[in-house]
């Protein structure tokens, strides 16, 4: 498989005309785990509305780009198309569409052919300990949180994006969820060199999945970056050693 870029160039971004992404640039390589964490509105959510493309962003500047395809621009499901897999904090529920149509879609859409959906649901599905029964359900609809991660996590196994975007996973997962959705990503890095730009206020996400890189974002910027061991550090010392809160919202 060839090896692909997912890059963010001085990104900045807001809401309502708030900047609140100041800045931001990352270079992600297939295969890596990059985990971005830092205290409760930094902006790190809206950081992944924004690459995501959900409505209401606006970017002010800079560029996010697949390979060089610019991404910043593009609806969400041209996106997807160039390589780029979001679950969201909150997944979006869709009434009357089933996960094997979704997926069937999504395979038809890029030329593959629509008959292997359902064998590679099935095996996603037991890799991931999520129920068969659910397969046939509207797409999230009555999910538990840890059901509507493992059902995301399942989507992901099945399409095999080049990079995917995860924002607190780890927020309502108990202990098994968390761990099998954690190792099915973590073994996507190298099964097929999935990207991942993990988004998290917990290290605990961190267990299973291995990051290469560690970046604290505050105030809507990239104030360190380091490797595995940052995690542990903030773990034990918080955000106090950048001369931050660690649960209360920086006003920017
Ligand atoms: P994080 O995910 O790091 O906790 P967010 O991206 O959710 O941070 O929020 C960053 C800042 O942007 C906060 O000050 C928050 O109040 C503000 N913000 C987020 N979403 C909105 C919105 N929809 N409208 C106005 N302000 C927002
Ligand atoms: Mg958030």
């Amino acid at each position: 498989m060839t090896s692909s870029t997912f890059k963010v160039s001085g990104l900045r971004a807001g809401i309502l005309g708030k900047e609140i992404v100041k800045g931001i640039d990352l270079e992600i390589h297939s295969g890596q785990v990059h985990a971005i964490m830092g205290p409760n509105g930094s902006g790190k959510s809206t950081l992944s509305h924004v690459l995501m493309g959900r409505p209401g962003y606006e970017v002010i500047s800079g560029s996010a780009t697949i390979d060089g395809i610019e991404l910043l621009g593009m609806p969400i499901w041209q996106r997807a198309q160039a390589g780029l897999f979001i679950a969201l904090q909150y997944p979006i529920e869709v009434p009357g569409v089933s996960l094997e149509n979704a997926l069937g879609e999504a395979f038809a859409a890029r030329g593959q052919d629509r008959s292997m959906v359902y064998e590679k649901v099935l095996a996603e599905a037991k890799r991931l300990d999520f129920d068969e029964k659910f397969l046939s359900r509207s797409l999230n609809v009555d999910l538990s949180g840890g059901e509507k991660k493992r059902n995301e996590t399942l989507q992901l196994g099945v399409l095999e994006p080049k990079f995917a975007i995860l924002d607190e996973i780890d927020s309502g997962l108990d202990i098994d969820a968390l761990r099998d959705v954690s190792r099915r990503i973590e073994a996507a890095t190298t099964e097929f060199s999935l990207g991942v730009l993990a988004i998290t206020h917990y290290s605990r996400l961190l267990k299973e999945l291995k990051p290469d890189v560690i970046h604290v974002m505050a105030g809507g910027k990239i104030i360190d970056t380091g490797g595995p061991e940052l995690a542990d550090k903030l773990e034990k010392t918080g955000y106090s050693a950048y001369g931050l809160k660690d649960e209360e919202p920086i006003v920017i």
